[in-house]
C-alpha cells in the first residue's frame, strides 16, 4: 500500500499489543502493514477453557481481516516473521520482505521449559490455539483409553493429569479440568471409576498465584483442594518422560499428561535479529517502548 509518502509502519503480531497499536495508528497519517503467522487473533485469556472443552476453538479466534475491515490505511499479511534486518529496515518473512520506516514488534511470549529434560518433547503447552485443542483432544483420548481397558489396574497413569506451574494459567486450567472431569465426563464414561482420577498441580514456590495478596493465595489452594485438585507446593520437576514426571528428590509420578504452565520467555524474533535481549528473551526498552539503539523500533 503506498498512499503518497506516508510513513510505512509494520506491526508484527496481531495479539492484544499489536491490535492496540493498530487502533491508534489507524487514526494517524501512516500506512500500516500487520503481519501475523495466523490470520486470526487468539483471545488467550480463554484458552484454558478450550483446553478443558468448555469453549470451541472458534469462540476465541477472531479473523484479523474482519477486525481491520473498516480501517482504510491498515493492511494484513499472513506470514511468519523470521528476522529483522535493522540496518536495511526490513522484516524478512517466510514469503515476503517488508520495508518499514517504523516497526512495532508485538510478538508476545512463548512457553519456557528452563531447559528441563523432556519438557519440550513430552509436555503439553498452553500458549496457542493449536496447543489448547491438542491438549483437549489428548484428555479425551485418555478417558477413551481408560474406558476400553479390561484390566483397570493396568495403567493408572492414564487418568493422572499433572499441571506444572501454579500461576494464573495453571490454576485456571486445574480448576477447569476438574469441572470437566467431575461434570460431563462422569456422565459420559460410566464404566470408569472416577476415584482413580488424579489432578495434581505442582508449584515450586510456597504458594499458588504468587504476587496476589496472601488471602487470595490461600483461598485459591483451599478452593482447588475442595475441587479434588492435589496441590503440591515446594515441588520442583527435574524431568518429564512419555509416561511420568520425575520430581526433585527422585519421586516419580506415572502420567501421560504433563501440562507445562511454569513460565514464559520473550518470543525469539528480536534476539534472532541481533536486537539486545535478556536471557529470558525480554527486550529492554525506553518508557516509550523504543529500543535505545534503534528508536524507529518499538517493542511491546
Ligand atoms: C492461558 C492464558 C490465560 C491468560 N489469561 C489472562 C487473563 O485472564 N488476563 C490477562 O490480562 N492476561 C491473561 N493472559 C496473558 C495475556 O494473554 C497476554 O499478556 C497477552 O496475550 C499478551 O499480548 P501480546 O500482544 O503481547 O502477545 P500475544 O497475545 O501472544 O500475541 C502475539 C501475536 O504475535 C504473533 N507472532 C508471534 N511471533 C510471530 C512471528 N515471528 N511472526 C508472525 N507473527 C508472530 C502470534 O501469532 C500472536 O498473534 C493469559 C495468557 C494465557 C496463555
Amino acid at each position: 500500500m503506498d498512499r503518497g509518502g506516508n510513513p510505512r509502519v509494520v506491526v508484527v503480531g496481531a495479539g492484544f499489543g499489536g491490535l492496540w497499536a493498530v487502533r491508534t495508528l489507524a487514526k494517524k497519517p501512516c500506512d500500516v502493514m500487520v503481519i501475523d503467522r495466523n490470520n486470526y487473533h487468539t483471545f488467550l485469556a480463554l484458552l484454558y477453557q478450550v483446553a478443558a472443552a468448555e469453549l470451541e476453538a472458534e469462540d476465541i479466534a477472531y479473523p484479523v481481516r474482519s477486525i481491520f475491515r473498516n480501517l482504510s490505511t491498515v493492511d494484513f499479511t499472513l506470514a511468519h516473521a523470521r528476522r529483522i534486518d535493522v540496518e536495511k529496515r526490513v522484516v524478512e518473512t517466510d514469503n515476503q520482505v517488508f520495508p518499514y520506516d517504523y516497526l512495532v514488534l508485538a510478538t508476545g511470549s512463548v512457553s519456557h521449559s528452563f531447559g528441563i529434560q523432556g519438557v519440550e518433547a513430552h509436555a503439553f503447552f498452553l500458549k496457542t490455539l493449536e496447543e489448547g485443542v491438542a491438549l483437549k483432544n489428548h484428555i479425551i483420548c485418555c478417558f477413551e483409553r481408560a474406558a476400553r481397558q479390561t484390566d483397570k489396574s493396568g495403567d493408572a497413569g492414564v487418568l493422572t493429569f499433572v499441571i506444572v506451574g501454579g500461576g494464573a494459567t495453571g490454576v485456571e486450567y486445574a480448576g477447569a479440568l476438574s469441572e470437566l472431569i467431575h461434570g460431563p465426563m462422569v456422565n459420559d464414561y460410566r464404566n470408569i471409576d472416577f476415584r482413580s482420577v488424579r489432578i495434581i498441580l505442582l508449584e515450586g514456590t510456597d504458594s499458588l498465584v504468587g504476587g496476589m495478596p496472601p488471602s487470595i493465595r490461600s483461598y485459591t489452594a483451599e478452593r482447588l483442594g475442595k475441587m479434588g485438585v492435589e496441590v503440591r507446593l515446594h515441588t520442583k520437576v527435574v524431568e518429564v518422560t512419555p509416561e511420568s514426571v520425575i520430581l526433585d528428590g527422585d519421586e516419580t509420578i506415572s502420567t501421560r499428561t504433563v501440562v507445562w504452565t511454569a513460565g514464559v520467555r520473550g518470543e525469539p524474533l528480536a534476539s534472532l535479529s541481533g536486537i539486545l535481549a535478556g536471557s529470558d528473551g525480554r527486550v529492554p526498552v525506553l518508557p516509550t517502548l523504543q529500543i535505545p539503539a534503534h528508536p524507529e523500533i518499538y517493542v511491546v
